[in-house]
């Protein structure tokens, strides 16, 4: 039997330990972290061609918790800031691919996948899914309903940008079920906004929210904290101009300079300096949280808030706690019962293997059994809330007590504090949820595995740094 409180040591005793587990920085709200790259361990790789295997395995299975992801890889902007895999606008090539989905979803229902399950999530994403024309948007909803079964109450989200959401899209939409609009507004502010690539001004930005919002669906925006000439006021201005515009809910992302993005090359490149540090990011961050409090919002996760009651986020919810995720269209990833499996990058590769009746996955890995325990512990730190007790479930060791240390330093640094037998973030410990996530895994995975060998450090820091090369 394996001994966590002994293989723990290991983590412990690591030269680097106090400084992953982090330190006070020079003002109350910061908090320093040494860098830590988390690559999922015991993962055994597989070539692209199991995935049948993996269908068939998985049309075998009971009922689970099940999502389905539409990727829609065009785009028609250009964001500074976006390294995301996308094609340009091109009518030809959209519409071969959206035959290419309708044919991948067709292949799915004869596999069985959706035989058994309920979807109880559905999202469109991209690139930017309201590229599509009223007619392909609906040809692609008609045939989801015609192939799988989805719960009353299916959460059916589809992305969109401002400019091209015309109302026969947005009919299109609504008469296929769709109930969820995401927008990714970033900034309300007209000079920011253009300063991102986002054409449309402030006023076309609210005037398109408010009317989504009153077709009675729940419409979700993406704001960012960290651009270049925001101040705290300006992004607290935003908040309050879309609680004024009816939305159901917010997700507010730190700015990630990608290295590929135009605005990475441009700050490599010396065009661009970015003028933000830690602590004026921690200082954003915890003013939003304090007003999105204020005004009532609910904090489904460390960085997505509810104003509306029957907002659940819950495509997102279902991706952090380890559910089935049915992935179509090309360069995008999902999860199927021990599975874990990326689609094809190449547009050509997939539209072929969908029109020969292959899952066109490009590589998989099957996991650990102890995934389930992981995943939960990571969506605990995603909704920036600890309850060892539910953990209970999935493994008999008390990792509250194996997670003391941590967890003692974290209260002392006041990024999370106990009550009612949980550990819940501070506005602090949500700016730094990412670090802390990492920091629980790889202490998790000490215990359950031991210290990684010489090999497996080697294959991690590979597989670490293809994932910083994005
Ligand atoms: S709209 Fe989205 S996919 Fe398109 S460029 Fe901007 S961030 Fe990238």
């Amino acid at each position: 039997m394996t001994d966590y409180a002994k293989n723990l040591q290991d983590f412990y005793g690591r030269e680097d330990y106090a400084l992953l587990a982090g330190q006070q920085g020079e003002t109350a709200i910061e908090a320093s972290f040494k860098e830590l790259t988390y690559i999922p361990r015991k993962t055994t790789p597989l070539p692209g061609l199991m995935a049948e295997k993996m269908l068939k395995e998985f049309a075998g299975q009971g009922a689970q918790p099940t999502a389905l992801y539409l990727h829609i890889p065009f785009c028609n902007l250009r964001c500074s800031y976006c390294s995301f895999y996308r094609n340009p606008f091109e009518a030809e090539q959209v519409e071969e691919y959206v035959q290419a989905l309708l044919a991948e979803l067709e292949h799915l229902e004869q596999q069985g996948v959706f035989a058994k399950q309920k979807l109880e999530a559905v999202f469109f994403g991209g690139g930017t899914p309201s590229v599509l024309s009223p007619q392909q948007v609906s040809a692609i909803l008609q045939k989801l309903h015609s192939v799988a079964k989805l719960t009353e109450d299916c959460e059916l989200t589809f992305e969109s940008s401002i400019y091209d959401l015309d109302a026969d899209k947005l009919n299109a939409c609504l008469d296929g079920g769709i109930n969820r609009f995401s927008f990714g507004v970033q900034s309300f502010d007209t000079q920011l906004r253009r300063s991102l690539g986002r054409l449309n001004a402030k006023e076309e930005v609210t005037a398109k929210l408010e009317e989504v919002a009153a077709k009675d669906v729940k419409v979700i925006i993406d704001l960012i904290y960290g651009l270049n000439g925001q101040t705290t006021e300006l992004l607290l201005e935003d908040i309050r101009t879309a609680l004024a515009c009816g939305v159901s809910g917010m997700d507010l992302y730190k700015l990630q300079i990608m290295p590929k993005s135009p605005l990475g090359q441009a700050i490599a490149k010396g065009n661009i300096s970015y003028a933000y540090n830690d602590r004026m990011l921690a200082e954003m961050f915890i003013a939003a949280d304090t007003l999105l409090a204020e005004q009532g919002a609910r904090a489904l996760s460390c960085c997505h808030w509810a104003m509306r009651e029957d907002e659940r986020s819950h495509y997102n919810t279902l991706v952090k706690s380890g559910a089935n995720v049915i992935a179509c269209g090309t360069a995008c990833g999902g999860h199927l019962g021990l599975y874990k499996y990326m689609k094809t990058m190449d547009r050509a590769d997939y539209v072929k293997k969908s029109h020969a009746g292959q899952y066109a996955v490009m590589g998989m890995g099957r996991l650990s059994e102890q995934y389930h325990l992981l995943d939960k512990l990571s969506g605990q730190c995603d909704a920036g809330c600890l309850d060892f007790a539910l953990l209970k479930r999935y493994s008999d060791a008390d990792w509250q007590q194996l997670l003391k240390p941590v967890l003692e330093q974290w209260e002392l640094l006041g990024l999370l504090y106990s009550m009612d037998g949980q550990y819940r973030f501070t506005a602090k410990g949500k700016y730094y949820y990412r670090q802390l996530d990492r920091v629980l895994l790889t202490a998790a995975e000490y215990a359950l595995y031991g210290k990684p060998g010489l090999m497996e450090q080697a294959g991690q820091k590979m597989m670490g740094l293809m994932k910083n090369m994005k």
